[in-house]
């Protein structure tokens, strides 16, 4: 299947100098290569500072890239000409729905702005407010009220709803359930999965959030310090994550019983600095596996079977049955 978005190659550089005391670009991304095709979810998955926003930036052309090609339904998206001309059928979710409401907008206004941003002629703007919302399962006089009348559930339903607004063909939802009870995530999940099986819509959700994506997304990418270490379908990378960084979130994931929790696969520390990338494997100040090489020689992305990839020395064995010999 033609891939919806196609993302190639690609790398941000941030220029030093000034307050970061340096003359070297910083590398935000490096040579990140991922695709999503129609219909599908893609969990993009990593701490703070991975690069997660960053990625979905430079999607939306909010973020030059310095190298690589970002294509969105076979088109080149390289001037800002060609993201404007793409810029309907993508939509964003905001992290913090209510914050991203305009105080000064009611309900109403805030779901059909999208129009007046890209020039679409409305009929009748109350109605076409009204359908919105019922379709993101809010009733239609909502429409008067303001943000701060809104509970977080309701906000992020308005949230949904702008985004759909102009029928996009993928929305990118960063943290689309942070700060909610459990029980309002799940609504809001399952809202977001009857709308995509409902319009055929692609979802690029970027969060560190695990129990999430393990729920939602067809397929995962993990970025550490900007780069891809881990990709696969969901349920192979659950039961037999390949990168250590991956099996360590995968371990740390809130478990009803927390005595099956793997505390020997915890992540040791903090992510490091973009300005000091460790030598070698860049997540060797981490790994529990870390041997000599890891220190000196950076791992290439392996392509594994069932169209998985890891950036692992010992990406194959990683495995539950293979961990003996690395005295896991
Ligand atoms: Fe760990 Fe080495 Fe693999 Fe890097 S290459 S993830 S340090 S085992």
């Amino acid at each position: 299947m033609t891939a919806l978005l196609s993302i190639r190659d690609v790398s941000v550089d941030l220029s030093a100098g000034g307050w970061f005391g340096g003359t070297a670009p910083l590398n935000i991304l490096a040579g990140v290569t991922l695709e999503i095709v129609p219909g599908e979810t893609l969990g993009l998955v990593g701490e703070s500072g991975s690069g997660k926003t960053t990625l979905a930036r430079a999607v939306l052309g909010l973020q030059p890239i310095s190298g690589g090609r970002v294509r969105f339904d076979g088109r080149d998206l390289i001037q800002p000409a060609d993201f404007r001309a793409i810029r309907s059928r993508t939509a964003l979710m905001f992290q913090d729905a209510t914050a991203s409401l305009s105080p000064r907008m009611t309900v109403g206004e805030a779901v059909t702005e999208p129009f007046a941003i890209h020039g679409v002629a409305v009929n009748n703007h109350r109605d076409k407010a009204a359908e919105l919302l019922v379709e993101v399962g809010l009733p239609p006089e909502m429409a008067a009220r303001y943000p701060h009348e809104l509970s977080g559930g309701q906000a992020r339903r308005v949230g949904v709803a702008r985004a759909l607004a102009l029928k996009p063909a993928l929305v990118i939802a960063d943290e689309p359930t942070a700060g909610l009870d459990v029980s309002v995530q799940a609504e809001i999940l399952n809202l977001m999965a009857d709308l995509k099986d409902k319009h055929g819509l692609s979802y690029l959700i970027i969060t560190h959030n695990l129990a999430l994506v393990r729920h939602v997304a067809d397929r995962i990418a993990v970025l550490y310090l900007g780069r891809l270490v881990e990709t696969g379908p969901t349920r192979a990378i659950f039961a037999d994550p390949r990168h250590p960084y991956t099996r360590s979130l995968t371990a740390a994931e809130p478990k009803p019983d927390p005595r099956k929790r793997r505390t020997d696969l915890a992540i040791r520390g903090e992510i490091p600095s973009i300005l000091r990338r460790p030598n070698g494997c860049e997540f060797h100040t981490r790994c529990p596996l870390a041997r000599d090489i890891c220190r000196t020689q950076p791992p290439a992305l392996k392509d594994l079977d069932h169209g998985r990839a890891a950036r692992c020395h010992f990406a194959e064995n990683t495995t539950e049955g293979g961990r003996h010999e690395l005295e896991y």
